[in-house]
C-alpha cells in the first residue's frame, strides 16, 4: 500500500509545468512510505479530442520526473499552455500483483484511448473473477496488477449505461463499480468523459480531501460552514485528494477524512459526496442507488515544520531528538501535580465517561500491529498492577485468523500510530460486534480508529514520517502508563507508588540522554 495524490485546480489559471511541479511534489512528500514505481495523468492539449496523458516509470520519483520531462519534449507538449480548471492524478505504488515495470505502475487505464483511469492503493481481492468476466467481454488487459479490473469495469458500466440511453454521472458509474469491488482500497478516478472531474472513494485504505480557497471569503472566513459546504459557487480553488496528510498541509489545513464506502465527486469546484449502500448484484445490473451526506472540513493539527527534516539527516533521526518534547506534549494538561501529594492524578479527558465500565470489565485485550502491539507488551506490567485487571495481548491479524473470544465483558484497547492499520481495523469491526467497549489510542486526529471507537486517547507525538517508529512508541507507552493511573483504584495502599509514577513520568522528558547533533 503506498501513496495516491490529486491536484485540481478550479477557475484560476495553471500552467501545465505548475500543475507537474504540485503533482510531483505531492509524490515527493508521500516518498517515505517506500515504493517501487510512480505515475501521474495529465490533460493533453485538446482536451474533447485527445485522450489525458498517462506517463508511469518504475524507480524512484525523480526517474518519473526526468522521463516525464524527455516524453513531454518528444510529444512537444506545451509546458507554458493554461489551463483554467485542470484535474491531474498521481500515484507512487508498491507492487502486490505484478512486478515493478512501467505497465504495471498507475494510473491503469480502461484502455488505449484513457476513457477511465485509476490510482489505487491497496488490493482487490476478487480481481481474478472481475478480470475473466471483463475478458468474456472483449476487454484486453495490458498488465498483471489486481488495479486493471478497476477501470475496465468503469468503462464496462459507462459502456452498457450509453447503450441504454441513459445519461450517467461519473459518481453513479463509479458507484456501479465499488458495489463489485472486494479488498481495500482507495481510489481516484479520472475520466476522458467527465473532464476536469474527480471521484475518491475508499473502503480499508485511507484517503483525505484538502481545500484551499482562493478568494477570500469576507464573513468571518466562514466559508466552511456545512450548508456552504463548498457548492459550486464559482469562487476559485484548489482542491487536492491524497492518502496522507503530509502531502496535503503545506498547501492546507481544511481538510475533510474521507470515510469507508464515500464517493466524493469534485466537479465545477464544487465537491458533493454520497455514501455507497452495499448491495452486491450482477455485473451490468441497474444503478446504484446512494444517499447524499453532508460534511464539515476539520483543520489538520499539523505544521509544515513537522514535515521537513530541518537540519537532520533523516526524519529517524529527527524524531529520536524530540522526544522530550513529543513526551512533554503526550503529557500537557493530563498529568496533574498541584504541589500537594494528595492532587497527584492524570486526567484523560476522552475516556473520562467510560472509566467505570472499564473498571469493571473482566478483561483488558490490548490490539494491534508491529510497534504498537510492543508498546502495549511494554506497558502491561504497570497496567496488570495499577488495575488490577488481567491484561491481554492480541496481534490483530492473528485474532482475526483465531476468530479468538472477545466478549461484552472485554475492554478492548486498539493501538495504532495512524489510526489507520488494516488489520487494526478489521480487528475493530470484530470486536465492536462481539460487544465489546472499544478503546482507541492514536496519533492521529480523525482517523478510522479515533472515529470507530467508543472513547480514547490521542498520544499527540506530532507527525511521525520515519518508518521505524520512535517517538511514537515512547509516546504510546507513556499514554498507556496514564491509562494505567487513570483505570488504577487511588487507595491508600498505593498512594505512594502512584505518586512515584506520576513523578516520574514528569520528569521523563528531561531525562533523556540524547547524543548531541553534529550540526
Ligand atoms: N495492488 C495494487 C498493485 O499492485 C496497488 C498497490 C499499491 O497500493 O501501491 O498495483
Amino acid at each position: 500500500m503506498c501513496g495516491i495524490f490529486a491536484y485540481l485546480n478550479y477557475n484560476v489559471d495553471r500552467e501545465r509545468r505548475y500543475i507537474l511541479q504540485v503533482l510531483f511534489n505531492g509524490l515527493r512528500r508521500l516518498e517515505y512510505r517506500g515504493y517501487d514505481s510512480a505515475g501521474i495523468a495529465i490533460d493533453a492539449s485538446d482536451f474533447t479530442s485527445s485522450p489525458p496523458l498517462v506517463f508511469r516509470q518504475e524507480g524512484n520519483i525523480e526517474s518519473l520526473v526526468k522521463s516525464v520531462y524527455q516524453d513531454v519534449g518528444e510529444i512537444e507538449l506545451n509546458l507554458e499552455e493554461s489551463f483554467r480548471t485542470h484535474a491531474g492524478i498521481a500515484h507512487t505504488r508498491w507492487a502486490t500483483h505484478g512486478e515493478p515495470a512501467p505497465r504495471n505502475s498507475h494510473p491503469q487505464t480502461s484502455g488505449p484511448d484513457n476513457e477511465f483511469m485509476v490510482v489505487h492503493n491497496g488490493v482487490i481481492t476478487n480481481y481474478e473473477v472481475l478480470k475473466a468476466t471483463l475478458i468474456r467481454h472483449g476487454f484486453t488487459f495490458t498488465s498483471e496488477t489486481d488495479t486493471e479490473v478497476i477501470p475496465k469495469l468503469a468503462k464496462f458500466v459507462y459502456d452498457n449505461a450509453n447503450e441504454g440511453d441513459q445519461v450517467v454521472t461519473f459518481s453513479q458509474v463509479v458507484l456501479e463499480v465499488m458495489r463489485h469491488l472486494e479488498g481495500a482500497y482507495a481510489l481516484i478516478f479520472k475520466s476522458l468523459h467527465y473532464p476536469n472531474e474527480l471521484i475518491a472513494c475508499k473502503r480499508g485504505s485511507p484517503l483525505l480531501l484538502g481545500v484551499k480557497e482562493l478568494a477570500e471569503n469576507k464573513e468571518n472566513g466562514s466559508a466552511f460552514e456545512e450548508n456552504k459546504f463548498l457548492s459550486k459557487d464559482g469562487k476559485p480553488r484548489e482542491l487536492f485528494l491524497s492518502s496522507d496528510a503530509n502531502a496535503v498541509v503545506e498547501h492546507t489545513k481544511k481538510v475533510l477524512v474521507i470515510e469507508d464506502g464515500e464517493v466524493v465527486h469534485l466537479k465545477d469546484g464544487g465537491v458533493s459526496i454520497l455514501k455507497y449502500e452495499n448491495d452486491m448484484g450482477e455485473l451490468g445490473a441497474s444503478l446504484s442507488r446512494a444517499s447524499s451526506v453532508r460534511r464539515a472540513l476539520s483543520v489538520l493539527e499539523m505544521e509544515v515544520e513537522q514535515i521537513n527534516k530541518g537540519h537532520y539527516e533523516h526524519y529517524m533521526q529527527k524524531e529520536i531528538h524530540e522526544q522530550p518534547e513529543s513526551l512533554t506534549t503526550t503529557m500537557r494538561g493530563r498529568l496533574i501535580r498541584r504541589g500537594s501529594s494528595k492532587s497527584k492524578s492524570v486526567l484523560l479527558g476522552g475516556l473520562k465517561d467510560h472509566l467505570k465500565t472499564i473498571r469493571r470489565s473482566r478483561r483488558i485485550v490490548f490490539i494491534g500491529c508491529g510497534t504498537s502491539y510492543n508498546a502495549a507488551l511494554a506497558a502491561r506490567p504497570i497496567l496488570e498492577e495499577l488495575s488490577g485487571i488481567p491484561v491481554t495481548m492480541e496481534i490483530a491479524s492473528d485474532l482475526l485468523d483465531r476468530e479468538g473470544p472477545i466478549y461484552r465483558e472485554d475492554t478492548a484497547v486498539f493501538v495504532s500510530q495512524s489510526g489507520e492499520t488494516a488489520d487494526t481495523l478489521l480487528a475493530l469491526q470484530y470486536a465492536l460486534d462481539n460487544g465489546a467497549l472499544c478503546v482507541g489510542i492514536t496519533n492521529t486526529v480523525g482517523s478510522a480508529i479515533a472515529r470507530n471507537t467508543h472513547c480514547g486517547v490521542h498520544i499527540n507525538a506530532g507527525a511521525e514520517i520515519g518508518v521505524a517508529s520512535t517517538k511514537a512508541y515512547t509516546s504510546q507507552i507513556v499514554v498507556m502508563a496514564m491509562l494505567a493511573l487513570a483505570i488504577g483504584g487511588d487507595t491508600i495502599s498505593n498512594q505512594a507508588r502512584r505518586e512515584a509514577i506520576v513523578d516520574g513520568l514528569h520528569e521523563l522528558p528531561s531525562e533523556f540522554l540524547l547524543p548531541e547533533h553534529p550540526n
